[in-house]
């Protein structure tokens, strides 16, 4: 008789296209779904509220597909090696499958992993191609590591071999376990979370993929700086989590459409970022290249950032959007990280970590590494861009819409003055805390 084989879960919560699930199943035997909830992130990291919230109900969701196909969720907390290995010899499974990560931390709980399976002599095998479309240093170019420039890199991630997307198991087999509990949303976070945040899971994100799909993208290469029209895909928390494959989606999305070509660029970028992180793990805190930057030690400044308070509408309705949300659109970030990397000069590391607090989707790569793009430390081939925020407003909130749907203290100002307060008298909206042109 075959021997059972844990399907280790980390940031892939689903059951299609998931190449873990898929070599557990395939393996012949019965398969033991595994979920660890780790004492080393979720405790003494301390879990922001938002993340915690879609992860509790993206292993509800994940629980749910896997009772559809015969199996549930097994769920586990404290060390993760220490609960693998309890698990495994528990049931007796010979092999346990895990996704390969980009995080120094990942890198670190896999080698922990690793030994500790091996003192049992039981197997860790690592699947490369679940996490990001293709494997960081897949596609590196000759005698290098990675790609530090995103063209060349989009070039080569184009015209890559693609797998096809991998279908759900068709029926799972659990061992005789005791499943634990599942956490609730409550449990694994103190702290508020944002009042309006999206559920988790691989049932709703495939929900938004399907409407994302056949409406939203049309209008993308058009609209997706558009502040007010909101057209991007929200589909990042889903990502980050797993509870969809990106592999999947770049196979679903047709490319020959505007609207399809420029939504697979942003998926390239995605893996861009994850390759660097992968051969550069310090980039998560130090910076990419070292331009000496002197950055300034500003309090005050950086809490009128984090509260939405600088005197500059589009930069604080932004802000405003992310403590309500848990998400922005891809050019708020990129205003207010400019904002505060550029124009106050202060360091961008503080910057990401009011946004890896409040985003459901923050990310390791993503967040500091796109936070290194904006400050002039990463892989932007323009390090001395700043973006003022009037323009940016005129451009990409033309009739201003979008500041008055943030902030509320604005919403009766026309047009023209919405973005520039400070020529009407509003009550209760600060002056701005800088100069800055065009003002
Ligand atoms: P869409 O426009 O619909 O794009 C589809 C997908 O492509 C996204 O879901 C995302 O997975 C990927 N993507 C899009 N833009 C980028 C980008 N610039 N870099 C990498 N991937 C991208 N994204 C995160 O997923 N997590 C983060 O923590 C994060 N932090 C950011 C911090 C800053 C300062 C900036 C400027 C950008 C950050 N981004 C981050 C990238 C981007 O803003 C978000 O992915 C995007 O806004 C998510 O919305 P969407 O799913 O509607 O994106």
């Amino acid at each position: 008789m075959t021997a059972p084989a844990v399907a280790l879960f980390t940031r892939d919560l689903r059951v299609r296209d998931n190449p873990v699930l898929t070599a557990a199943y395939r393996a012949g035997g019965a398969v033991v779904p595994l979920f660890v909830l780790d004492e080393a992130i979720l405790v003494r990291r301390a879990c922001p509220p938002n993340r915690a919230h879609f992860l509790a109900t993206a292993l509800s969701e994940l629980d749910t597909e896997l009772r559809a196909l015969g199996g549930r969720l097994v769920v586990r907390s404290g060390d993760v090696a220490e609960q693998v290995a309890r698990v495994a010899a528990e049931t007796g499974a010979a092999t346990v499958h895990i996704a390969a990560d980009v995080s120094a931390y990942s890198r670190g709980r896999e080698e922990r992993l690793r030994q500790r399976l091996s003192r049992d002599r039981r197997e860790l095998c690592v699947h490369r191609h679940s996490v990001t479309v293709l494997a960081p240093g897949e596609s590196a170019p000759a005698g290098r590591d990675h790609y530090a420039v995103f063209t060349p890199y989009f070039h080569r991630w184009t015209a890559a071999q693609r797998r096809a997307p991998l279908r759900a198991p068709r029926r799972l087999e659990l061992p005789a376990i005791d499943p634990g509990a599942l956490p609730r949303p409550g449990d694994l976070a103190v702290g508020d979370r944002s009042p309006d945040l999206s559920v988790g899971g691989e049932t709703t994100g495939r929900r938004i993929v399907r409407d994302w799909l056949s409406h939203g993208i049309t209008e993308y290469a058009r609209d997706s700086d558009d502040l007010a029209a909101d057209a991007t895909s929200h589909l990042s928390p889903y990502l980050h989590f797993g509870c969809l494959s990106p592999a999947e989606l770049v196979h679903r999305t047709n490319g020959s459409t505007a609207g399809g070509a420029a939504f697979l660029r942003q998926l390239a970028w995605r893996d861009f970022h994850h390759q660097v992180l992968a051969a550069r793990p310090r980039a998560a805190w130090h910076d990419y290249r070292d331009r000496e930057i002197r950055w300034r030690t500003d309090e005050q400044a950086v809490q009128a950032w984090t509260q939405g308070r600088t005197g500059f509408p589009i930069v604080d309705a932004g802000m405003r959007q992310l403590h309500a949300q848990g998400w922005m659109p891809n050019r708020a970030r990129l205003i207010a990280a400019s904002f505060l990397a550029k124009s106050l000069r202060v360091d961008w590391r503080i910057g990401a970590r009011h946004f890896r607090y409040w985003l459901v989707d923050a990310d390791l790569a993503n967040n500091q590494l796109n936070w290194q793009w904006v400050a002039g430390t990463g892989n932007d081939t323009r390090p001395n861009r700043v973006l003022n925020p009037l323009r940016q407003a005129d451009r990409y909130d033309p009739d201003g819409s979008y500041v008055r749907r943030w902030i509320p203290e604005l919403a009766d100002l026309e047009s023209l003055a919405v973005h520039r307060p400070w020529r009407s008298t509003v009550a209760h909206y600060p002056a701005p805390i800088i100069e800055c042109p065009g003002m």
